[in-house]
């Protein structure tokens, strides 16, 4: 791990333009924004190389009130299929080493998709009787309330989000807000973070969520772009250890913290500053 590198990109979609999401109905699906065309892999290594490696589980979907108003909204806005093809790349590609022969994922026979009305956002589970079928239900309701211009970005950050929890590792023990973390930093990555983010680093580093995903990222920035596929590698293990951040970083996580927390409030007092400073006349 070299301190420094950039951060990790994402791969080039396949057979899909870059243009910026597309609110008119019925129109392409949207790609994943790619926010840096630089490659951490080989220059010879073939996009399709990589695609040819990706896990391809039996895909299922289905609408539990067809004609609820969300329901509508959704079919109106995301191709459900090419939607979870797309997160499952963009998944395995930011948490996994895929420059190898195999990728070492958990294993997953089948992701079943569901929209039904439910209370809440979306949740992610394993089949009663297998746990390698994994089930994603998302609300219709949470569908419906959003503004047409957001509803199909957030439909997609939250399907990234949720397509973590099925191909990440969480050794027992692994802190709640590392799990949720981990999935907020991909949806951040993926290009799909909402505009109510707030990169405010908070108080504590497992806060969860977009909070610990933010520090994520930090950490990216500072260690490099195999980061967090090293930080999902460790919690394969049989039990999650705090020690892990001192084997990997040098430090102890909340050490790292402080750090990320100091520098967020030193740029901020510098923004702060020059925001301030009288205009030359
Ligand atoms: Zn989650």
């Amino acid at each position: 791990m070299t301190a420094w590198q950039s951060p990790k990109p994402l791969p080039t979609p396949i057979a899909m333009s870059t243009r910026l999401p597309d609110p008119l109905p019925n129109s392409e699906p949207t790609p994943i924004p790619i926010p840096d065309r630089t490659s951490r892999h080989q220059p010879d290594q073939s996009i399709q190389d990589t695609q040819s490696k990706l896990p391809t589980p039996n895909l299922r979907f289905a609408i539990h009130d067809l004609t609820h108003s969300g329901a509508l909204k959704f079919q109106r806005e995301i191709s459900a299929g090419t939607a979870l093809q797309e997160a499952i790349r963009t998944v395995i590609y930011l948490l996994y080493d895929t420059t190898g022969k195999t990728i070492d994922h958990p294993p997953v026979r089948s992701i079943t998709f569901i929209l039904k009305s439910m209370g809440g956002v979306a949740y992610t589970t394993g089949n009663d009787l297998d746990d390698e079928h994994k089930e994603i239900h998302l609300s219709l309701e949470y569908i419906d309330a959003q503004p047409e211009n957001r509803v199909r970005a957030e439909i997609l950050g939250v399907i990234t989000h949720e397509m973590v929890h099925v191909w990440q590792w969480s050794a027992p023990g692994t802190p709640g807000g590392l799990i949720e973390g981990i999935a907020d930093y991909v949806r951040l990555k993926a290009g799909f973070s909402p505009p109510h983010w707030s990169r405010k680093p908070g108080e504590k580093w497992d806060a969860g969520y977009e909070r610990t995903g933010f520090f994520l990222e930090w950490l990216e920035q500072k260690f490099g772009s195999e980061t967090i596929v090293q930080i999902n590698g460790l919690l394969k293990g049989e039990r999650y250890e705090s020690k892990i951040w001192k084997e990997v970083f040098g430090h102890d996580v909340d050490d790292l913290f402080k750090t990320y927390q100091t520098e967020f409030e030193k740029r901020e007092t510098i923004k702060e500053g020059n925001g301030t400073q009288p205009e030359h006349a």
